[in-house]
């Protein structure tokens, strides 16, 4: 089902639950529609009207769903009552759209059901994905291939954004702690080659811009500690911009513990980290600095849409693409950098469990 971008963008919800407000919906729409032509109210008394076994239906439903619901017609009257309804939707064109204006005030009331009974980790989830970045994937329908993930990839983009872990995942991490979905993503040397293909995505804007680059490409993610050298550095034809780009985990152990389950100050802090590092080289340069800060569930810091503006204001003639179009091709590169850190986290757990259990093993 669809949420607000407030909400993460996406959520699952049985049918069953929703088939009752689609039935009400219906219900108006007919009522609407075809009461004021029928001559039906004149032939049969209201008890007979209501003693019809669809409307038995109606009135259950409206009892069952709606008594303690915000859900109200206008002058605060409940929707609940058969009366109200029958009268509200018999001339009235409020059917229009009902089961979608139901559906929105249900969803958000699950949506606060399941916040209000998440765990930490649950819970820092789904504000990490209430954004607008993170929210932007699930448009992406493929219409070009640039634009899809592989099947693969969205079994685990959606495993990661509902905290369902694979099914095929091991219990223990090869390095021996719990193997967790915020663990997959961010153990091992896969996550070296997600920061290298957002770097890879970045440079290709640049080129179809018309911006000169200059990299340095990370070799070992170890180097990367005491590497006072930016990522990227783009000449767009004024001011010398040199970037770092790191990719941080909102939901990890370590940063929630640093930022005591607040997830907001983890861009914050990563942008202060890179700052420190980078800043005064930048500066005795003569450049500006930039850090290119992503979190693992899709939020962007400001600068990164900053840096695309400045690549689209670079457009000459008809060559080059829009923001949006950018910035979801960077969210398409992050799941799948997310997706290969999984796999490999997995597999390589996978392995480690085979030889412990080989070494457990008697011998004939
Ligand atoms: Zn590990």
């Amino acid at each position: 089902m669809q949420l607000k971008t407030q909400q993460g963008g996406m959520g699952f919800c049985p049918s069953a639950e929703t088939a009752p407000h689609a039935f009400v919906a219906g219900m108006a729409a007919s009522f609407a529609a075809l009461l004021p032509y029928s001559d039906v109210r004149r032939r049969v008394t209201w008890e007979g009207f209501c003693a019809l076994p669809y409307h038995r239906a109606l009135d259950r439903i409206l009892k069952e769903e709606y008594a303690s619901s915000s859900i109200k017609l206008p002058h605060k009257r409940h929707l609940s009552s058969l009366v109200n309804f029958h009268e509200h939707f018999r001339y009235t064109k409020d059917a229009n759209k009902l089961q979608a204006r139901l559906m929105e005030v249900v969803r958000a009331d699950k949506a606060a059901k399941v916040k209000a009974k998440a765990s930490l980790v649950e819970k820092a989830r789904l504000e990490s994905r209430a954004n607008k970045n993170t929210a932007s994937i699930w448009s992406m329908y493929p219409l070009t291939k640039e634009f899809a993930l592989s099947d693969q990839d969205t079994r685990f983009l959606v495993a990661y954004a509902t905290g369902a872990s694979p099914p095929e995942a091991p219990q223990y991490c090869s390095c021996r702690v719990k193997l967790t979905l915020e663990h997959m993503v961010t153990c091992g040397g896969a996550k070296l080659l997600r920061h290298n293909m957002l770097q890879g995505r970045l440079v290709e804007f640049a080129r179809q811009h018309n911006v000169s680059t200059e990299q340095n490409p990370r070799l070992t993610f170890e180097d990367a500690k005491n590497m006072q050298e930016p990522d990227i550095v783009f000449y767009p034809g004024g001011e010398v911009h040199e970037t770092d780009i790191t990719v941080v985990d909102p939901c990890s152990a370590g940063y929630l513990g640093q930022n005591k389950g607040n997830v907001k100050l983890t861009t914050k802090k990563a942008c202060e980290e890179k700052q420190r590092k980078y800043l005064e080289g930048a500066k005795a340069r003569g450049h500006t600095f930039t850090p290119l800060v992503f979190e693992t569930h899709g939020k962007m810091h400001d600068d990164v849409k900053t840096l695309l503006e400045m690549f689209a204001s670079n457009t000459i003639g008809r060559s080059g693409l829009a923001v949006r179009d950018m910035a979801l091709d960077l969210q398409i590169t992050l799941a799948t950098g997310n997706a290969i850190c999984a796999r490999n986290a997995i597999a390589r757990s996978q392995r480690h469990q085979d030889l412990m259990r080989g070494a457990r093993a008697p011998r004939c």
